[in-house]
Order: structure tokens, then C-alpha cells, then sequence
């Protein structure tokens, strides 16, 4: 008999026949006539309920259809009475695939902390809450890449390894060979970190960016979407050690065109997490953010407030609020001033443009003014910057320039100047943190919690 999966026999209409079904249980309960088994398997958030009556499953005979085991079930899915449920299964045949011991399986009904489910990342997707999560991450990997490619963008594979630091902020990884020849050993035998990739130091990218700009200056309109590195040190809610990042570039588009892109995906993406994942964004809203549909659905429809840094700080210097960093033209804002834009003044998405160039990366074009630069960040309720970008310096002779000052050599990115040398255009891109995408969409408050395995100081387990 082909198996059925959980998802499907909820809102079947053809009752009364009989079905296979497999998962993991989520709770026993029952009293000496009936026992009901809340039965999981992954595919949604809710359970299936399977009556197992005494008659045919005497309770002495159900001791290993406990809490996680993983059982398959035969059955008849009949109309339920139960609440909040439509149909269930008289079980006929329950066969238990794999036990697991109540006194060993940590998840057992009780809520556990979001902190100690962390230390159990192999166990926490069987929770209600991750699996809620995962789904909706992957509901939203999968619209990015249905949104490039119906917009004309190609999807293009940037190296994890790299010769460069995109970003010149120096918050890389190194690449280090431990193959029998390398790297060299010092006098004394121990490895000598000093050398890496056969001799050439490298690093775990930080952004795609730069390759990605090759690409849009030959193919026009591209995407990345991978993996990128960083050494942050630091132990906030919104920063991972290794995050996946989306960055589309686009030839021939000036600012506004990369504002109005980076506002239509943003909603885009969360319209369609709204229309796939309603019943785990329902779960999510109702376990831990009441506020959450609320504000996915006020993002979806009101128009991101636009706005110069010049004019941010001057609303930010009248604040009422007191900031523990306080903000002067040229400081680069800090998550609190980002999110008392947001969240306190306009009440709405915002994107701030024109940043000072000390504040900013070498790549961003120069304004004529000579001291900002078109970058531009979209800043969110709750999180603070989601998306950065910026319109690109195509001028060779002005990023030779800004190189210098921000003493970025120029010899290893002779390949990225030759992109202004040889057909040159107007051209701009961002990079939007998928995290932060995940944790806006699913009210999380902490950005190891929307990742299946969280890369942070000291944990990298596994
Ligand atoms: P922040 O100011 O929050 O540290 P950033 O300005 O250093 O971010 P960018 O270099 O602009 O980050 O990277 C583009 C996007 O990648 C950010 O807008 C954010 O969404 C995401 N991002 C950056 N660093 C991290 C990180 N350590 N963990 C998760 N996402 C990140
Ligand atoms: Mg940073
Ligand atoms: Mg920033
Ligand atoms: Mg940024």
C-alpha cells in the first residue's frame, strides 16, 4: 500500500477508505477504552490524530508508541469529531519503526527554551517551532529563485574560496591546507598557518559581489545566492559566523532603479511566504509574536519610506530617545538608531541613500558633493538593516581614487578594474542577508534560531 502523507490526508474529501501513513509521534493519551496518538511526519505543522481503540490495541501492547518514536500506521481516515480537526484514522495496524526511551528523548511534551534546543540542533527540527521555521526558509529560498528568473535574472555560482576581501573590512576566515605537503612545517615540525592555499592566501568569501559584477557586466541582470563568511566576533541577535546571502547585479541600473528592485522583492518574497506557509506563520504568530501577521501583511502594502542619511541623523539628533551611541554626521548608525527609524518615527520600512564614504566599502559611487556615496540600506521593524547596496563607482579613474584612500590594493583586484576599462556602465546591486529575511518572516528573535545548524562564537559543533 502506497504511504500518504500528513499534509494531503488533512484536507481529504474521499473518507471512509483505508490508508498507510508514517511519522514520528508527537503525544499518547487516553484512558482504558481509546488511546489518541498525535501523529507527525514532517510535511506540516499540524498532527494527524490516530484512534487506537482497546479492542483491537490493549494499552499494555502501545508502551513503545511514546513521544518521538516513529511508528507506521494502517488505518481507516474517517470524519473526526475532535476540535480543530476534520478527519483522523481508526488504526487497524500499528507497527513501531523505531523507539525512543521516555526516559532518554529530550522532547518530551513540555516546552523546552529556544537556548537549550541550540544545544540539541540535531533533535530541535522535530519540534513544532523548527519545523515551522525550516518550512518557511525553504518556502522563501525557493520564491527567491522563482522571482529572478521571472524577472529576467540569471542565477550565478560565485567562489567560496577567494583571493579577495570584498568588503575590506577584514572580518575573513583563512583558508588553510592540511594536505601531507601542505602547508610547510617551521623548524620544529608543527604547521606553519603562515601559508595556506598551496602557497597563495586565501580566504571563505565574504560577499559574491565582485565575481557577481563580472557576471552582470557580460549576462546583464544576475543573482547569487550562497553561502559567505564572516569573523564576527561578536554575540548579537542578528549577526551568524556563516550566512547565506542573496545578491542580485545589475547592468544598466542607476539607484532608484536598485530601490525600486530591492522594495518589490522584499514584499514579493514576503507575499509569498503570506500564501504558502499560512498555517506555520499562523503557529509562529500565536507561540511567540501576536504582532506577526499584522506586520507581514502591513509590509506587503505600504510604501518604504525614502530618505538621505543627512536627513536621518537630523531626525535622529531630536529624538527623544537617548542613544547608547550617540550620532553625528559621519558615524555609522548603529542598530538602535536603524530601528528607532523604523519602528518609533516613520513606522515603516525605510531606505536610507547618500552615506558618507568613510562609512561605507571602496566600490560605491562617489556623489558630486565628494564626501557620500549611493549606497543605499533597507532597514526593517525588529531587525534594523535587512538589505545593503549601492549603485557602483564605473569610473576607473575615480576607483583607483577611492582605492587608494581606503587602501584596498589595487593589484589584486586588477581583473575588478578592468571592468571600467573595457565597456564600463552605470551599474548597481545589493545583498540581502537571508537570515534576517527568515527572522523578519517568522517573528524569531534571534538569528540562530532560523538556521539549521548556527555558526557563532565557539559553536561549530557539528
Ligand atoms: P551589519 O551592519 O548588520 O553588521 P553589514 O553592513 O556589515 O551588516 P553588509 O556587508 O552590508 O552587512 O552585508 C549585506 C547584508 O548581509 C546585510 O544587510 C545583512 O542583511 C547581512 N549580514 C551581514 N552580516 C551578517 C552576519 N554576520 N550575519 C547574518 N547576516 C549578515
Ligand atoms: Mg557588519
Ligand atoms: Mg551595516
Ligand atoms: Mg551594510
Amino acid at each position: 500500500m502506497r504511504r500518504s502523507g500528513i499534509k494531503e490526508l488533512l484536507v481529504a474529501t474521499n473518507l471512509d477508505r483505508e490508508v498507510l501513513v508514517k511519522g514520528w509521534v508527537r503525544t499518547r493519551r487516553g484512558n482504558k477504552y481509546v488511546q489518541f496518538i498525535a501523529l507527525n511526519d514532517g510535511s506540516t505543522i499540524h498532527n494527524l490524530q490516530v484512534v487506537a481503540s482497546a479492542e483491537l490495541f490493549p494499552e499494555e501492547n502501545l508502551k513503545d508508541v511514546a513521544t518521538g518514536a516513529s511508528v507506521a500506521v494502517r488505518g481507516t481516515l474517517v470524519a473526526s469529531q475532535g476540535k480543530g480537526q476534520t478527519v483522523e484514522i481508526q488504526a487497524l495496524e500499528i507497527t513501531v519503526l523505531g523507539k525512543a526511551d521516555p526516559e532518554e528523548y529530550p522532547l518530551q511534551k513540555k516546552g523546552h527554551s529556544l537556548e537549550f534546543l541550540r544545544e540539541i540542533a540535531h533533535l530541535r527540527p522535530r519540534t513544532n517551532t523548527f519545523g515551522a521555521v525550516l518550512r518557511v526558509r525553504h518556502a522563501l529560498a525557493f520564491a527567491v529563485h522563482e522571482y529572478f528568473n521571472k524577472n529576467g535574472f540569471y542565477y550565478v555560482h560565485t567562489p567560496i574560496i577567494t583571493g579577495s576581501d570584498a568588503e575590506g573590512a577584514g572580518q575573513m576566515f583563512r583558508v588553510t591546507t592540511l594536505a601531507p605537503e601542505h602547508p610547510p612545517r617551521t623548524a620544529d615540525g608543527s604547521v606553519d598557518f603562515s601559508e595556506d592555499f598551496f602557497g597563495k592566501p586565501t580566504n571563505l568569501t565574504v560577499s559574491g559581489q565582485l565575481e557577481g559584477e563580472i557576471a552582470a557586466m557580460a549576462l546583464g541582470k544576475i543573482y547569487t545566492f550562497g553561502p559567505t563568511f564572516r569573523a564576527e566576533n561578536s554575540n548579537t541577535a542578528r549577526h551568524l559566523a556563516e550566512f547565506w546571502m542573496i545578491e542580485p547585479e545589475m547592468a544598466f541600473y542607476e539607484l532608484e532603479d536598485n530601490m525600486d528592485l530591492a522594495e518589490d522583492f522584499l514584499k514579493s518574497l514576503v507575499r509569498y511566504a503570506l500564501a504558502h506557509c499560512a498555517d506555520d506563520l499562523q503557529f509562529l504568530n500565536d507561540q511567540y509574536d501576536k504582532e506577526l501577521l499584522v506586520r507581514l501583511n502591513s509590509v506587503v502594502e505600504t510604501e518604504f519610506q525614502r530618505l538621505t542619511y543627512t536627513e536621518a541623523v537630523e531626525i535622529l539628533k531630536t529624538a527623544k530617545q537617548k542613544f547608547e551611541f550617540p550620532v553625528g554626521w559621519g558615524t555609522d548608525l548603529q542598530s538602535e538608531h536603524e530601528r528607532y527609524l523604523v519602528e518609533k518615527h516613520f513606522k515603516k520600512p525605510v531606505i536610507l541613500t547618500d552615506y558618507p564614504k568613510e562609512v561605507k566599502s571602496f566600490y560605491m559611487k562617489l556623489n558630486e558633493d565628494g564626501r557620500t556615496v549611493r549606497a543605499m540600506d533597507v532597514l526593517f521593524p525588529g531587525i534594523g538593516e535587512i538589505i545593503g547596496g549601492s549603485q557602483r563607482e564605473e569610473d576607473y579613474t575615480k576607483l583607483i581614487t577611492r582605492m587608494a584612500e581606503m587602501h584596498v590594493p589595487a593589484e589584486d583586484l586588477w581583473w575588478y578594474l578592468d571592468l571600467r576599462k573595457f565597456g564600463t556602465a552605470p551599474h548597481s546591486g545589493f545583498g540581502l542577508g537571508f537570515e534576517r529575511l527568515v527572522l523578519f518572516v517568522t517573528g524569531m528573535a534571534n538569528i540562530r534560531d532560523v538556521i539549521p545548524f548556527p555558526r557563532y562564537p565557539k559553536n561549530a559543533a557539528f
